[in-house]
């Protein structure tokens, strides 16, 4: 029997006729015999054998809810802390970090202005929000189920969210924006031909009928078919016009992708950056450094409390605090005039 730390799943493999078995969310940091003790009690694991006990690594971090989002303390004027330190484990939730926070410390060095990725901008931006605001008891590890934009934070689009931001930062060369310029135009004209040139009956109807998919009884624009569950682009390609429009145009693989997402998904994408634009307008109202929560007498006084704890610096993040209630955001947007 062996636990391996940091696996997210549950499996099991047999090697030499034994069986592994990996476990998440079992405590490791018990001593062996409770361990074993622990595992027998799981059902069909009553005769389990353990060959290796789990261990668990003992640290001490700072609470992250004394940092600003930049990663600067908020007592101590220039200091920077990124990684384990704040209480997170895992090599990218530290690279990520160090990242930022030397991203900062360079920006504040240099007199220029605070670098801060949003919610919607990347799972940076969810990681650094988490920690400042919610603080956290267990070793923090970026999960993609804490990310409420789920949608819109993919790996196929992390050039559209982020190279413009990097090349500002001087992190990203000029090259890197005209490839990212040359796929956002192929993507803009390709979806409008999608959503403008028809396709014919004769042509697909033998392919829908072999996928499964409703036929076709006159022309529609390829986009009534595309956005069709388990329809993709290349079922289309019995299509001369599209055919001929992909290979004039040298359409990148990338841009095609693109493509093929937003048509697919584009209700899902659009109601996901409604609601972006709906929470950003909390994110805009700034709430001064100094602001004195307790003098806010209508808040509940857990609310006061986790609000002086937490110094949020947007109304968009006093929302996320635990304990703040909608009612508390309301009084603190009637005080603050809006
Ligand atoms: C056994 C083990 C296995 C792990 N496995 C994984 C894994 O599989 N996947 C994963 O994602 N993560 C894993 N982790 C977690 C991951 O290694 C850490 O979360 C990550 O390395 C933390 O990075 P950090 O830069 O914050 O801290 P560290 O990597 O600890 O860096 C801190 C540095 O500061 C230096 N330092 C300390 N005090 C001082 C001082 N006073 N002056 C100058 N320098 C100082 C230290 O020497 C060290 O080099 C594992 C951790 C352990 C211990």
């Amino acid at each position: 029997m062996q636990i391996k730390r940091g696996i997210s799943y549950l499996s099991n493999q047999k090697v030499r006729d034994t069986v592994e078995i990996y476990l998440n969310g079992f405590s490791t940091s018990l001593p062996e015999a409770v361990q074993l003790k622990a595992l027998r009690k799981i059902k069909g694991l009553e005769k389990v054998k353990m060959f290796r006990a789990g261990y668990a690594i003992e640290y001490d971090y700072f609470p992250p809810t004394q940092l600003k989002h930049t990663l600067e303390t908020k007592l101590v004027n220039n200091l920077f802390f990124c990684g384990q330190i704040n209480g997170t484990t895992g090599y990218e939730e530290a690279a990520a970090q160090g990242l930022m926070a030397g991203i900062n410390a360079h920006q504040n060095t240099h007199g220029k202005e605070e670098f801060i990725l949003s919610r919607s901008d990347a799972y940076i931006g969810v990681l650094i929000d988490d920690l400042i605001t919610k603080g956290t008891e267990e070793p923090y590890r970026m999960f993609t189920s804490r990310a409420e934009y789920r949608l819109l934070l993919r790996q196929d689009n992390a050039d559209i969210r982020l190279t413009k931001k990097g090349y500002k930062l001087g992190l990203a060369k000029f090259d890197r924006i005209e490839q990212l310029e040359k796929k956002e135009i192929e993507t803009a004209a390709l979806i409008k031909f999608l959503k403008t040139q028809s396709i014919d009956p004769k042509d697909i109807n033998p392919v829908l009928e072999k996928l499964g998919s409703a036929v076709l009884k006159q022309k529609v624009k390829i986009k009534a078919v595309l956005s069709r569950p388990h329809i993709t682009l290349e079922d289309l390609l019995v299509c001369k016009e599209l055919k001929t429009y992909l290979a004039d145009k040298k359409c990148s693989t990338e841009a095609i992708e693109q493509a093929e997402i937003e048509i697919k998904y584009g209700g899902y994408l659009n109601k996901e950056k409604e609601s972006v634009e709906k929470s950003l307008r909390l994110e805009n109202i700034k709430i001064s450094k100094d602001f004195v929560f307790d003098k806010l007498h209508s808040i509940s006084t857990e609310g006061r409390e986790k609000l002086s704890f937490i110094q949020p610096e947007t109304i968009g993040q006093a929302s996320r605090i635990s304990g703040v209630s909608p009612s508390d955001i309301n009084v603190l947007l009637v005080y603050l005039g809006r």
